[in-house]
């Protein structure tokens, strides 16, 4: 299998090639030259195989270059019970008759991020021990993508963690998480600004290209190819929790940020997964569902980004939706660059014509809502009341929307994306009740802290980093 840009560049590259890399060379994103189908046999025979094993046939179909014997202990050693909480590592929960959740939060950061983040962590690890490299992943966070993060780096040989966020401005449970990891290849900084300053200094440190290369600076952010292949592994695993046979189709709610978790829908559905609509949720910051309502995607800058009650969907700009256009645009590279690279940074928006919207409705089958505050405490309490199911404020926005969009006779997933542990506040706000925490994570708070904080410095975060690879 190989990777193209969807910008155009032409070069051929394997997995292994773009496992470690950020954007393509032309600014564009990696996408497989082809979908693998799965025809009718595969879904039959992958329908009772156990979770790990079910990633290791899909990751197959994608990944040519690590061998079999070692991609299949890699995701072994990923998709345990120990880690995951439960043997089918993302159990549906029923809410009614053709409603689930699908419980995609039970990793070590309760959140979904660790679906994909742990299966990188063996991957770069196993990766850089082929080469006789060492990474140093540098990374911004307001939340979850710098825990899960964390939690998946801690310990691998060859690989340091430096996590910039912004001081004070996280909740304490999630400060607590990150702050508490005593493993010496991770790094806390806290900042003294927003979390804009932090994803600045990110920014600046890889555009230092000789600092870049001296000292082997990484990421791991979420336009990552390999973070949305391991994505698709759960849409599959969910579809055959929720049917009996392979001619039956289903529709998912996913709460929406950067546009990666539905986007691996959307590859699970390409590559012949029956899934009926993809609906998109966002929160007050409704770049997205302007978008699939309209045609027009316009993103926004930090200053008319909301701060919401579901924080990791408080986004500007969708940066794994170029994926989506792509396909769209039946794969025109040259439109594409059109699109993001010309006309997004001239007149800070572009409009699909009348016959790709068309195309858009007729072949992808996306549907997409928002919510609000209001909306969230509502569906919390009524999730609560009607199903006996304390829920968090992201697959709060999820179930708002798919309440109102499902349709008689196609059963409706809705995606976990968190616990309700790790955004306390709301849900008392809603239930007057503090939601229930996992076991062992009573004194979360109380743990001891590692973290330096420092003012907003580039120069200060890089002498860090040099003083510690
Ligand atoms: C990251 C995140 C999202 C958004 O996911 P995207 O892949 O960015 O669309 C939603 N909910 C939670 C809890 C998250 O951490």
């Amino acid at each position: 299998m190989n990777y193209l840009s969807t910008r155009g560049d032409p070069a051929a590259r394997h997995f292994s090639d773009i496992l470690l890399e950020g954007l393509a060379p032309d600014g564009g994103l990696y996408l497989p030259q082809t979908y693998p189908q799965v025809d009718a046999a595969t879904l039959a025979r992958w329908r009772g195989l156990a979770y790990a094993d079910l990633a290791f046939e899909i990751l197959s179909l994608y990944i040519d270059d690590i061998p079999a014997a070692d991609l299949k202990a890699l995701t072994q050693r990923t998709y345990t019970e120990a880690v995951f909480g439960t043997p089918q590592i993302t159990p549906l929960k029923p809410l009614e008759p053709g409603l689930a959740l699908v419980a995609l939060s039970n990793g070590p950061t309760l959140a979904f991020k660790d679906m994909a983040m742990q299966l990188l962590g063996q991957l770069f690890e196993y990766e850089l021990k082929r080469r006789g490299e060492t990474l140093n992943i540098l990374g911004a966070t307001s939340g979850d993508t710098g825990s899960a993060a964390e939690y998946a780096m801690r310990g691998k040989a060859g690989i340091q963690v430096f996590m910039l966020s912004p001081h004070g401005r996280m909740s304490p449970f999630q400060q607590a998480q990150m702050f508490s990891l005593k493993e010496p290849n991770i790094h806390n900084l806290a900042l003294h600004g927003v979390f804009d300053d932090c994803q600045d200094i990110v920014k600046a440190v890889s555009n230092d290209l000789a600092f870049k290369r001296q000292y082997r600076i990484g990421t791991v952010n979420s336009i990552n190819w390999a973070r949305l292949l391991a994505q698709v592994v759960y849409y599959f695993a969910a579809y055959f929790q929720a049917t009996r046979s392979d001619q039956e189709r289903v529709s998912f709610t996913v709460p929406s940020g950067n546009f990666g978790n539905v986007c691996a829908g959307h590859v699970a559905r390409m590559m012949g997964l029956p899934i009926d609509r993809l609906v998109v949720a966002t929160n007050e910051n409704d770049v997205l569902d302007e978008f699939f309502r309209t045609g027009v995607y316009r993103p926004r800058g930090a200053a008319q980004t909301l701060e919401t009650s579901s924080p990791s969907m408080d986004i500007s700009k969708a940066s794994n939706f170029e994926r989506f256009v792509f396909d769209l645009l039946d794969r025109d590279g040259a439109r594409v660059r059109q699109l993001f690279g010309e006309q997004l940074a001239t007149q800070g928006y572009f409009e699909l014509s009348a016959e790709e919207r068309a195309r858009m409705s007729a072949r992808f089958g996306f549907a997409s809502g928002r919510s609000t505050h209001a909306d969230r405490v509502a569906t919390i309490q009524r999730c609560h009341r009607q199903y006996g199911q304390i829920i968090d404020t992201h697959t709060a926005d999820g179930l708002k929307v798919a309440l109102e969009q499902r349709q008689a006779g196609t059963p409706m997933l809705v995606l976990e994306t968190a616990l309700p542990a790790k955004f306390a506040a709301t849900i008392e706000e809603a239930l007057g009740v503090v939601p229930p925490r996992p076991a062992g994570l009573d004194d979360l708070e109380s743990r001891p802290k590692r973290v330096q904080v420092m003012p907003v410095s580039v120069d200060r975060v890089k002498q860090f980093i040099v003083d510690h690879v």
